[in-house]
């Protein structure tokens, strides 16, 4: 048995990277997954790799730094599967690598939009249907941005502290109506967003594992299949005791 057999899931970036591999990981542990992103052809591709698996999952292309489509998004769910029980807001956008005081606002604004507001688009929906449900547990994409700062990267820093931060304060709201939301703070993760930061700090002098690899204790950079374990599995009953966490994955980036 899967650990979360039967449950209703959606995913919200999940075109690539980290959340196609938790759209798969919840679908090998037996959840009907919705798949969300912008990107249709990630999107499907998706859906097709957990249909060619066995497992059972539909796309709907939805921006959630859009209230109305991110409404639109979970009634779809709903629709189509009769309920949500687990969800993982995973889409999130890197942004430039300049100095503070130079960081176009534009930059700010696209950042925060996706990243902070995005989040807490997604996390009224959810919440809001997970109540009539009778509960559920929800899974932010946070980082360790979201807990220490990373020069150059200012509003990708404020975006992943403000989601550290509403994560806790859902836990507190809605604890008692059997609603539990955590969010994850993973270091450097093997996916095109951790290509274009090492790209743009270093001027493309540096690959990715040349750059990243030795910043990390372990030795080395994570991949999105070691993320997508700890999303699943916090979504599942046997994390029933954890909520307004902010849990590192970042093979000891944050205890240095
Ligand atoms: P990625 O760029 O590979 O994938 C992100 C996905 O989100 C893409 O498919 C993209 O189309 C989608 N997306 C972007 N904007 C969107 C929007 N407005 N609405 C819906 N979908 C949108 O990145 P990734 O590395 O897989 O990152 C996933 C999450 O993990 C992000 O929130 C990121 O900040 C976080 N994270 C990544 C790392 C890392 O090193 N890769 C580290 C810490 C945290």
């Amino acid at each position: 048995m899967g650990m979360v057999e039967g449950k209703i899931a959606l995913v919200t970036g999940a075109g690539a990277g980290i959340g196609r591999a938790t759209a798969l990981k919840f679908a090998q542990e037996g959840a009907k997954v919705m798949v969300s992103d912008v990107d249709t052809k990630g999107g499907e591709e998706t859906v097709e790799m957990i249909l060619n698996d066995g497992g059972e999952a539909a796309f709907m292309k939805a921006d959630v730094s859009s209230a109305g489509e991110v409404a639109a998004l979970v009634d779809k769910v709903v629709q189509t599967f009769g309920r949500l029980d687990c969800a993982c807001n995973n889409a999130g956008i890197e942004g430039k690598v300049i100095p503070m005081a130079d960081q176009p606002e534009a930059n700010y604004d696209a950042v925060m939009g996706v990243n902070a507001k995005g989040t807490f688009l997604c996390l009224q929906a959810e919440i809001k249907q997970m109540q009539k449900n009778g509960g559920g547990a929800i899974v932010n994409l946070a980082s360790v941005a979201g807990l220490i700062g990373f020069p150059g990267l200012s509003p990708y820093v404020a975006s992943k502290h403000a989601v550290n931060g509403m994560t806790k304060n859902a836990a507190l709201e809605y604890g008692k109506e059997g609603i539990r939301v955590n969010s994850i703070c993973p270091g450097g993760i093997d996916t095109r967003m951790l290509d274009s930061l090492a790209e743009q700090a270093s001027g493309g002098a540096q690959s990715t594992q040349e750059m990243m690899d030795p910043l990390h204790p372990i030795g080395r950079i994570g991949r999105p299949e070691e993320v997508a374990e700890l999303i699943v599995w916090l979504c599942s009953p046997r994390a029933s005791f954890i909520t307004g966490a902010n849990v590192p994955i970042d093979g000891g980036y944050v205890a240095q």
